[in-house]
């Protein structure tokens, strides 16, 4: 719960507020962009909700904050019909979870909705509302996992919907060591028609990412940036290989994907026929930095 003695100076004035808790992971401010800014190294409201929909935007980034740093002075009435909300049908039947986890550093979590078995990419927060909805929309075949850092509660959804968690044997640790399926090797792993794990080393060692169709689910991969307005590896956060990072995004271009979903960063969609040059303009800006 947001503390309101903890109501950072930066808020306007209102209902809506950010604490001092904030850890600045981005989430609110992609999430209702016309509400919530960056102010300092911390998010704050720049403007209080008006509008329906912008209430709802705000709400959900409310209860996605992986840290409990957003309130409201006004308990809201309609958290119940905000909570029904989540997932957020992204497109398709490619969905976000919305409940970031501080354990995942506030990663991004998504659910692919198939006929043949639902699909959650990396971990969300285990919490009543969202195992809820997840039960209603069909329960859970596989917890696909990118890469070691965005794992957060994997051993409570297994426990709960016996599903089938996927990681990369390089990303195994000794809190995913129960992980059902450990794959490896360099080859793309084909879990089922339309499920192809690639392995992306760079980042981690034992970091893949998932081509699911026309959506590619890049973990700490490939991400939008907001602020260099193009698409990006993290060096600052590459904790295994720069140069085989470089070698692995260079990869992505034998596949055909218009929609980038990352765990940290900001989503992308383009053109079939544009995503390969924003790829190839990343790999230039990347190899411009070796
Ligand atoms: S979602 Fe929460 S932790 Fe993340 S930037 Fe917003 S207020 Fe900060």
């Amino acid at each position: 719960m947001a503390q309101i003695q903890k109501r950072r100076s930066q808020n306007v004035t209102g209902d809506l507020y950010v604490d001092s808790t904030c850890i600045d992971c981005d989430t609110c401010r992609w999430m209702a962009p016309n509400i919530f800014h960056r102010d300092g190294s911390q998010s704050a409201v720049f403007v209080q909700p008006t509008q329906e929909k912008e209430r709802l935007h705000a709400l959900q980034a409310l209860l996605a904050c992986p840290t409990a740093s957003i309130g409201t002075v006004n308990k809201p009435t309609e958290i119940q019909q905000v909570q029904q909300s989540l997932p957020i049908l992204i497109a398709e039947n490619v969905y976000h979870c919305g409940y970031h986890s501080e354990k995942s550093f506030g990663a991004t979590s998504y659910f692919i909705q198939r006929d043949e078995g639902n699909v959650l990419v990396d971990s969300p927060r285990f919490t009543p509302p969202l195992v809820k909805q997840l039960e209603a929309m069909g329960g859970i075949q596989y917890m696909y996992l990118t890469h070691q850092d965005d794992v957060a509660d994997h051993a409570q959804f297994q426990a709960h919907f016996g599903c089938t968690r996927i990681l990369y044997q390089d990303d195994i640790s000794t809190g995913t060591q129960d992980v059902e399926l450990q794959i490896e090797g360099t080859e793309p792993y084909p879990l089922a028609s339309d499920l192809l794990i690639v392995p992306v080393p760079g980042h981690s060692k034992g970091h893949t990412v998932l081509l699911h169709k026309h959506f590619l689910f890049t973990g700490d991969h490939l991400a939008w940036s907001a602020g260099a307005q193009r698409l990006v590896g993290f060096r600052r956060y590459c904790w295994y290989s720069w140069e085989e990072q470089i070698q692995s995004m260079r990869k992505l271009l034998d596949y055909d994907f218009d929609w980038i979903l990352p765990g940290h960063g900001r989503r992308y969609h383009a053109s079939l026929e544009e995503m390969p040059q924003r790829i190839k303009e990343c790999i230039a800006e990347m190899e411009a930095t070796v």
